[in-house]
């Protein structure tokens, strides 16, 4: 750390897997070393920081800590973009943050995955070719539909080799 001071009025830092309490002197981090954070996602003890993703210990509607994934870190950024706003103006957001299930779905080898959706439960070959599916969705987004079709056989062909 070079020691150098920015003058800011709202700070966004997009880093960190890890609560860096000697910089932020948070004292309450839970056993993972994340911040504890409120429906609004201001640190506990310190109101006007907020903590999003992976660095947040983000609790349900039973009062446990969600699991981390992009798709919640993703969630979570688009709800702190809503209610920043309201909390900047000293008002409190309509709507607190609900954490949504997103399910999952886990590649076993090459040519099998586990998957649960909305109740859905599937193994085997259909749970990989949908893993495939949203892969494929993916790369389209960034790289577009050709490259992506490529890329898709190229992973299949290297995850399958050692099956
Ligand atoms: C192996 C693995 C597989 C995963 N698979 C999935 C999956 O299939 N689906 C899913 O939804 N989630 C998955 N996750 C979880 C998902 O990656 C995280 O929950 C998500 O990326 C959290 O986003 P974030 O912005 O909070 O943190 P990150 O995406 O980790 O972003 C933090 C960024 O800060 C940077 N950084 C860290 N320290 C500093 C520093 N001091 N200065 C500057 N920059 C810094 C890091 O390099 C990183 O780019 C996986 C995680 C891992 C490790």
């Amino acid at each position: 750390m070079s020691g150098d001071k920015i003058a800011y009025d709202v700070l966004m830092w997009s880093a960190g897997i890890k609560a860096c309490d000697s910089h932020m002197e948070i004292t309450q981090l839970d056993k993972k070393g994340r911040l504890p954070v409120n429906e609004f996602f201001q640190v506990a003890t310190h109101q006007n920081v907020f903590a999003i993703g992976d660095i947040a210990c983000v609790l349900d509607s039973q009062g446990k800590p969600v699991t981390s994934s992009a798709q919640d870190a993703a969630d979570q950024a688009k709800y702190l973009v809503y209610a920043l706003p309201f909390i900047l103006k000293n008002q409190k957001p309509p709507f607190p943050y609900k954490n949504i299930k997103h399910g999952f779905i886990v590649n076993v080898g090459g040519k099998w995955a586990i998957m649960s959706y909305n109740g859905i439960y599937l193994t085997g070959w259909l749970a990989y070719f949908i893993d495939e599916l949203a892969h494929l969705q993916y790369y389209i987004s960034v790289v577009g539909f050709y490259k992506a079709v490529k890329c898709v056989i190229f992973q299949m062909e290297i995850y399958s080799r050692n099956d």
